[in-house]
C-alpha cells in the first residue's frame, strides 16, 4: 500500500513517494520567535512530527528543513522596548521553543536554521530576481512584481483576475504598485537593526526566507512543503512565486497543510481570553503527554477542538494504554535451555 497524501496544490490525494535516492527532502515552515509558541501552533508542529516518523517507518530517509523567523516587525519592535539586542531577544524565545519541543517530544528537524544566519544568501537572490525583472524598487524597499508570475494564485486555488483594488492581502506598510506585491526587502527605519548587502542597507521580507533556505539546504525542487492552512495564502502562494521565478522550476511536489485548533469550539484569540501557550496548559497541571495525544488525536486535514475535559479523557486514554501495555509484557524472558 503506497503512502498517499492529499496535495493542496492539485486538489487530489496522490500517491507519495520522493523524488530521488529514497531521501524526502521536506521544508516545513517554522516558529516566529517573538513569543511563547501557542497550542495552535504546536498542532502543526506535532503534525509535522507524526510526519516524519510515518515517513520514517514507510522506509524513506529525512532531509528535513524548518526555519526560525529571527527577525521581523514585532520581533523588532518587542526588541527595541525592551532595550535589547535582536539576537538576545531571539535568543530567549528560541531555546523556550526548543524546550517547548522537548517537553511535547516533537523531534528536531535535520536542519534548523535561523533567518539572520542567511541575510547574504537572500540579498543574492533578490538580486537575482531583480536581473530577470520580476522587482522593483519604492522608498528604498524592493518589491515582488505579482504580474511577472503567471502561475500566482495556483496553490491558494484564488482567482486573482478580477478587480483586487482596496483588498488587503499582506501586511506591509509599505507602497505598493499592486495590492498583492510583497516585499522581498524593506528598506531600514531609523533605531531598527538593518544589514548592509549589495542590495543596500535594510532588511529582508518574511516570505523570502523560505524560498531562499528551502533551496540552499534542499535544491530546487522540494518533495514536501508542510505548515499550517493559514500560511496557504499569501505566504505559501509567495515562496512559489519566488522560488520557481528564480529556479525556473516547480518548487515543491507535494504542499501538505494542518488545519485550525479551536478552543471550546471558538478561535483562539488573546481578546476571547482563550489563548494558551503550551507552557499555560502545562501550568494549569495536564501531562504534556496528554496535550501531545491530544493534538494528535484528530486528522491533521480536520479541524481540532482543544478542550480541558479532552485533556482529561486524553489523560484517561494514555492510563488505559499504559495498563494495557504492562498486561502484554511478559512475566519474564524466558530461560535459554541448557546445552547438551
Ligand atoms: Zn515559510
Amino acid at each position: 500500500m503506497p503512502l498517499r497524501f492529499y496535495n493542496t496544490l492539485t486538489q487530489q490525494v496522490e500517491s507519495f513517494s520522493p523524488a530521488t535516492d529514497g531521501v524526502v527532502r521536506m521544508y516545513t515552515c517554522g516558529p516566529t520567535v517573538y513569543d511563547y509558541a501557542h497550542i495552535g501552533n504546536f498542532r502543526t508542529f506535532t503534525f509535522v512530527d507524526l510526519l516524519r516518523k510515518w515517513l520514517r517507518a514507510s522506509g524513506f530517509r529525512l532531509d528535513h528543513v524548518m526555519n526560525v523567523t529571527d527577525v521581523d516587525d514585532k520581533i523588532i519592535r518587542n526588541a527595541v522596548a525592551q532595550h535589547k539586542t535582536l539576537a538576545e531577544y531571539t535568543g530567549i524565545y528560541t531555546e523556550a521553543f526548543l524546550e517547548d519541543c522537548a517537553t511535547l517530544r516533537l523531534e528536531r528537524p535535520e536542519h534548523l536554521v535561523p533567518a539572520t544566519a542567511h541575510i547574504d544568501d537572500m540579498a543574492s537572490a533578490i538580486e537575482r530576481l531583480g536581473e530577470t525583472g520580476h522587482t522593483y524598487q519604492s522608498d528604498g524597499s524592493i518589491y515582488f512584481r505579482i504580474s511577472t508570475f503567471p502561475g500566482y494564485g495556483k496553490l491558494s486555488h484564488n482567482d486573482f483576475s478580477g478587480n483586487l483594488s482596496g483588498a488587503r492581502v499582506d501586511v506591509d506598510e509599505y507602497d505598493k504598485a499592486d495590492v498583492r506585491d510583497f516585499a522581498l526587502w524593506k528598506a531600514p527605519k531609523e533605531g531598527e537593526p538593518s544589514w548592509e548587502t549589495p542590495l543596500g542597507a535594510g532588511r529582508p521580507g518574511w516570505h523570502i526566507e523560505c524560498s531562499v533556505m528551502a533551496i540552499k539546504y534542499l535544491g530546487d525542487t522540494l518533495d514536501i512543503h508542510a505548515g499550517g492552512v493559514d500560511l496557504v495564502f499569501p505566504h505559501h502562494e509567495n515562496e512559489i512565486a519566488q522560488s520557481e521565478s528564480l529556479t525556473g522550476k516547480p518548487f515543491a511536489r507535494f504542499w501538505l497543510h494542518a488545519e485550525f485548533l479551536m478552543v471550546e469550539g471558538q478561535k483562539m484569540s488573546k481578546s476571547l481570553g482563550n489563548y494558551f501557550t503550551l507552557r499555560d496548559v502545562v501550568a494549569r497541571g495536564c501531562q504534556p503527554e496528554a496535550i501531545r495525544y491530544l493534538l494528535a488525536s484528530v486528522p491533521y486535514r480536520k479541524q481540532l477542538n482543544f478542550t480541558f475535559d479532552g485533556l482529561k479523557s486524553a489523560a484517561t486514554a494514555i492510563d488505559r494504554l499504559r495498563n494495557s501495555s504492562s498486561a502484554w509484557k511478559p512475566a519474564a524472558s524466558p530461560r535459554a535451555r541448557a546445552s547438551g
